[in-house]
């Protein structure tokens, strides 16, 4: 080798050394934060978190799962997901066994302090002896999970305290507007009978005093069996069942089946399951169901 071939030999031996450091730092992982991690479980519990932690310093409020996963039974916990968990100092569920999947949660970080937004509640209903945990389509049991969120956020972040008990007192003023509001305007439907094809449908029936019959289908009308609906069609036309609650994403064929059979009306209403991650949703959503019921003509 002569001298000259040695020297671009060298220099082309430094250029890939800095190449090969320079790209190392670049892939480096990003010096963890101290920050305090809050994972919620899923759409209408991460709503809540989005008002409360509000100007909160130092922490990351994340959300377990995707905005459309709708409801969390036989929900399978994803790679991405479990990364969220161990990472995460608190968790926020919604409670009464809807989130099946906590053992796992559990074994995966055992550091990790849970906030079950359901511990408050005291008018869980009961269908076929499984409790119905949707409870969150009443505003009040919606309050209550606020309240119950917000103190122990306090609790295990006092730093932030202040905040939270402000964004709660906030948030739950309008709430009690709204709930205010479904009161003085559906007065009418008190006593009212409903058939109720979602689950996550019959909290709010029963808040505004509806008599409520409740179809178990786990959000999937199509599930029905032809027994099952001609039972319903009996029920329905002995007992002048006017009216048929579904959520808006669920398939309209069973309710439309009853609708021809029975001359009820059809409502479709937003159980909050799914939509945009923006704070303001569960009043606007709650605020157009208040509207599409208001509208109801019932004898
Ligand atoms: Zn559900």
């Amino acid at each position: 080798m002569n001298k000259k071939v040695k020297i671009t030999f060298t220099i082309l031996l430094i250029i890939i050394i800095l190449m090969a450091v320079f790209a190392i730092q670049k892939n480096k992982p990003k010096e963890e934060n101290n920050n305090l991690k809050i994972v919620s479980s899923f759409y209408p519990i991460h709503i809540i978190t989005m008002n409360l932690v509000e100007g909160a310093q130092n922490i990351e409020n994340v959300c377990l799962t995707q905005n459309d996963v709708g409801c969390l039974h036989d929900y399978t916990l994803s790679t991405l997901d479990m990364r969220k968990i161990e990472k995460a100092n608190i968790f926020i569920q919604n409670g009464l066994g809807l989130e099946e999947f906590m053992d796992k949660i559990l074994q995966a970080n055992q550091n990790l302090k849970i906030i079950d937004s359901s511990i408050n509640i005291t008018n869980t209903l009961q269908n076929n002896e499984n409790v119905n945990p949707h409870i969150w389509t009443d505003i009040k049991n919606y309050i209550n999970q606020v309240e119950t969120i917000s103190q122990k956020l306090c609790e295990y972040n006092p730093e932030n305290s202040s905040i939270y008990t402000a964004n709660c007192e906030k948030y739950v003023q309008a709430l009690n507007e709204l709930n205010s509001n479904y009161t003085e305007q559906l007065a009418k439907l008190n006593s009212q009978k409903v058939i109720c094809l979602d689950e996550a449908l019959v909290y709010l029936a029963n808040s505004i005093k509806m008599d409520v019959t409740y179809i178990e289908t786990n959000h999937e009308e199509s599930t029905l069996s032809a027994d099952t609906m001609k039972n319903i069609i009996e029920k329905m036309n002995k007992e002048n069942i006017k009216l048929i609650f579904i959520g808006e994403e669920n398939n309209l064929n069973n309710a439309q089946t009853l609708a021809n059979e029975t001359g009820a009306q059809i409502i479709k209403l937003n159980s909050l399951l799914s939509g945009e991650f923006n704070k303001n949703e569960y009043l606007n959503k709650m605020a157009e169901n208040l509207e599409i019921l208001s509208k109801l003509s019932v004898n």
